[in-house]
């Protein structure tokens, strides 16, 4: 039996290792079945960093949802992952070991970054079992690890078999601070002081045709991109420059002559409206570059410096160096005409915050565009916890400019199962028996090359696009696989497939979600999951995003040095699902005093009801057979708020029912009897109370449960089903509320609370429950009036001004208003009062009313019914 103080500490801590030791939430594999298995497609965590507080609310909603329906008789299927392939964890073993993977053999920087991720990595596990998350850890997987890659390779594969992959030449997004093709999600529009340049362009043969101008402006924040500049465009519906349409420009300091062409995409409002086109500023200046098969003129390389074609400003840092010298230069020769300051939106690596350039560069896609209409339909299928998120999803569809670039110049990553002819450039991809490979140490499939028969191959060096793994994780699970013999894609549990849940933060749904979507829907021509659930973010005490810059970050660690873990779990059920919350300290506080209230409860339930618990007597007692009818309910309730993903009304209603109803209410009650109906209806009450709060206070259930019932893990028992009781909802909680009241009036009256009343009136009904009240509050004379009015007035009985409106507007009246009432010198007349020769307004008063009992005894101040008593003390 629970005694003592609860100690958070030392049972949190232990009920985590009996889990994990137990395998207490291992999937049950040898039962698997479709109808009973529910598979969660958890989040593999970034191994960029810590995990913060948005991957721990995360994480307790996911555990809410798999305790929730573990109990409910699903065999749950609830994995790890650790996402440690990619740029991610390229750059956190850069910035760890301060150096650059470019110095380094690929292999080599591989084993570092293997080294710098495997700590993290055991920082996530103990984390995650730190906060009691119900993960089967026999079920975790590495996207580095062999088996994953092989995945992500046979992924490549199929999808290049069904000609939605391809390979090109093309302008590409490139992050001159990764050194790398990324791809459009990764990119983010960042706010950043720059200046506007108005800069003066000859016309060439001016001198010679008087109806030509010397010269006309441009206006640009990028003037390093001039020795880029491939053309000049003009407006079809500019009027005052249309004549410059079909002549040529000279470009200052670099003297090369370029077309002056009309084109619909020239945005007119900005600058002098006439605009120049590099190689390449932005998305425009594909578009221009490919719809007027303009000239290629490369001034920026891959890590963003200066190419030769910049002449003297060649190997200058494109952005800062090269834009100052060249600024300086145009000013000496007078053709910068105008500088001013501004701030505006630039698109920028996600990652990294650098500004990104569009390079020509060969890279692999995933054709996406010829089929956002499928993705769009596909998206909808799923059911969205919350269902707005959708919208998120669709924006994301419908602005897609671009295919999805896979392929990534950097070192630590899956490599493309990819040979190149070294005569005719024939791709040869890898056989699907021989997954995973790398084409770096492992030789193509074929001798000779199947189109030109050479002999010679070149492997392909890139890596994929982390996305293009992590977005398998339902196949990954599932043990998606290529079985050779048969010639098919096979998987090892195709009964979690689709799984059940997607839950993840809808910061990433046109990353994860999007991908997930696309791949597994191409793969399987399935949906892989049923249903999302989209948590919001964790805040700051003022609603702000924490970040590091703003050095408002509250870590996990911290918190739960000062907070039980139950508490941090009660903290993170309080929210809408979607919606982000705020850390306070005041909702784990509260947290801290539920798992008190439950504690000590637990304690007089044992007190009042000792082994050995009773069976269920033949006649259950009225006021019991309405606790369980009240608690039925409940569980309805709750239930269906937890399917829905309502955590916070569930843990809400869950909470008031417990301390008002059972605590306050039925305990207060019970204290009174010794009866058996009593005895079994806190046991069952009890019992079922711990298993409604089980999935939310996951560790202090645990430990009264195996104190009071048993060994079995209360996590592994069935959730509570209705007892089908019927009772009289009203009259019970009427009659609560009479006992309530009169407890009250015992304690108020320095009475003993078996002391005897002589005489209760009730004016309500609490009919069946008569033998209850007299019972357990010693009542003599109890007379019920169900539906007679009670000998009750209510009476005015003050009046209060409110003297925001009253004050300026009465001034000096004010004292004689304020004396007229407390003389009871005034009229209620409609909604006005009159008073002091003035009539007041209903919204500048408020009247007072008290209940006056006209006849003998005391008037109790119950709800919503009148309780008189009569008592000689
Ligand atoms: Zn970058
Ligand atoms: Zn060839």
């Amino acid at each position: 039996m629970p005694s003592g103080d609860y100690d958070p500490d030392a049972a949190e801590r232990h009920w985590q290792q009996e889990w994990v030791e137990n395998e207490t939430f291992a999937y049950p594999e040898e039962t698997a079945d479709p109808d009973t298995a529910f598979a969660i497609d958890t989040p593999p965590p970034t191994v960029s960093g810590s995990l913060h507080w948005g991957h721990v609310y995360g994480s307790i909603l996911q555990d809410i949802t798999a305790r929730f329906h573990r109990m409910s008789g699903s065999d749950v299927l609830f994995p790890f992952g650790y996402d440690d392939n990619g740029i991610a964890s390229e750059r956190l073993t850069e910035d760890e070991l301060d150096i650059r993977h470019q110095d380094f053999e690929r292999r080599e920087f591989q084993q570092k970054c293997r080294e710098v991720c495997r700590e993290y990595e055991s920082d996530f596990t103990e984390k995650m079992q730190g906060v009691g998350v119900s993960i089967d850890w026999n079920n975790t997987y590495r996207t580095i690890s062999p088996e994953v890659q092989r995945v992500s390779q046979l992924s490549f594969i199929d999808l290049y078999d069904q000609g939605r992959e391809y390979r090109e030449e093309a302008p590409a997004i490139w992050c001159p601070d990764c050194e790398t093709a990324i791809s459009q999600v990764e990119t983010e529009d960042a706010e950043q002081d720059s200046h506007f340049n108005d800069i003066a362009f000859e016309v060439v043969g001016a001198e010679s045709d008087p109806d030509l101008p010397a010269e006309f402006t441009i206006s640009t924040t990028r003037p390093e991109l001039l020795p880029a500049c491939v053309a000049v465009f003009v407006h079809p519906d500019d009027d005052e420059n249309q004549h410059l349409v079909g002549e040529q420009a000279r470009v200052p300091l670099f003297d090369h002559e370029v077309p002056i062409i009309a084109d619909e995409r020239v945005d007119m409002e900005t600058g002098s409206g006439i605009v120049m086109s590099c190689t390449f500023g932005d998305q425009n200046d594909i578009e221009w570059y490919k719809a007027h098969d303009l000239d290629l003129r490369v001034a920026i390389d891959e890590s963003g410096h200066m190419t030769d074609l910049a002449g003297k400003y060649s190997g200058m840092e494109a952005a800062s160096e090269a834009r100052e010298a060249i600024v300086t230069d145009l000013d000496d020769a007078g053709v910068l005409e105008d500088r001013w300051e501004i701030s505006h939106t630039v698109n920028v690596h996600e990652r990294c915050g650098v500004g990104v350039e569009f390079l020509v560069t060969e890279q692999w896609y995933v054709e996406v565009l010829d089929k956002t209409d499928e993705y769009l339909a596909a998206g909808r299928e799923m059911e969205w916890f919350p269902d707005k998120m959708f919208s998120r999803y669709e924006h994301w569809v419908e602005g897609l400019q671009w295919d999805w670039c896979i392929s990534r110049q950097r070192s630590s990553g899956i490599p493309f199962p990819v040979w190149y002819c070294t005569d005719c450039g024939e791709e040869v991809v890898a056989d699907k028996a021989d997954l995973p490979v790398d084409p770096l140490s492992d030789d193509p499939p074929v001798d000779a090359c199947p189109s030109c028969g050479h002999d010679d191959f070149e492997p392909e060096e890139d890596v994929f696009d982390t996305w293009a793994t992590s977005s398998l994780t339902p196949l990954i699970n599932a043990g998606w696989d290529w079985d050779d013999e048969a010639e098919e894609f096979t998987m090892e549990r195709p009964e979690i497939y689709p799984m059940d849940v997607r839950p993840q933060g809808h910061d990433i749904i046109s990353f994860w979600l999007f991908h997930t979507l696309i791949k597994c829907y191409e793969h399987t021509g399935e949906v892989p999951f049923d249903q999302t659930m989209i948590n919001g973010m964790v805040l700051d005490e003022n609603r702000e995003k924490m970040s590091k810059s703003k050095g408002n970050v509250v870590a996990p660690d911290e918190v739960l040095e000062k907070f039980p873990v139950d508490a941090a779990r009660y903290w993170a059920a309080g929210s809408a699902i979607g919606d982000d919350l705020p850390y306070q300290e005041k909702g784990l506080r509260a947290g801290e005093k539920l798992i008190r209230k439950l504690w000590n409860a637990s304690k007089l339930v044992e007190s009042l009801a000792p082994e050995p618990y009773p069976d269920e007597p033949d006649e259950l007692r009225e006021i019991d057979r309405w606790l369980l009818a009240e608690l039925d309910r409940e569980i309805e309730t709750i239930s269906t708020q937890l399917e829905n993903r309502e955590f916070s009304k569930a843990r809400d209603g869950l909470r008031s029912f417990f301390w008002g109803t059972f605590c306050d209410d039925y305990l207060e009650i019970a204290k009174q009897r010794e009866d058996a109906s009593a005895r079994y209806t806190l046991r069952t009450a009890h019992r079922r109370f711990l298993k409604l709060f089980a999935p939310l206070l996951a560790h202090v259930t645990e430990e009264i449960w195996h104190q009071d019932y048993g060994e079995e893990s209360i996590h592994l028992t069935d959730w509570p089903e209705p007892l089908g009781i019927e009772a009289d909802h009203d009259a019970g909680a009427t009659a609560t509320s009479v006992v309530g009241v009169l407890r009250k009036y015992k304690s108020e009256h320095q009475l003993p609370l078996n002391a005897t009343i002589d005489e209760v009136e009730v004016y309500g009904d609490v009919r069946g429950f008569e033998a209850d009240i007299t019972g357990v509050m010693h009542v003599d004379d109890l007379s019920v009036h169900p539906d007679a009015e009670p000998p009750v007035e209510t009476v005015v009985s003050g009046i209060d001004l409110d003297y925001s409106t009253v004050g300026p507007k009465y001034g000096g009246d004010v004292p004689d208003i304020e004396a007229g009432i407390e003389a009871g010198d005034y009229e209620l007349v409609d909604d006005e009062l009159h008073v002091a020769g003035h009539e007041l307004d209903a919204d500048e008063f408020e009247v007072e009313r008290t209940r006056e009992l006209q006849a003998e005894g005391d008037l109790l101040d119950a709800e919503g019914v009148v309780v008189i008593v009569r008592n000689e003390e």
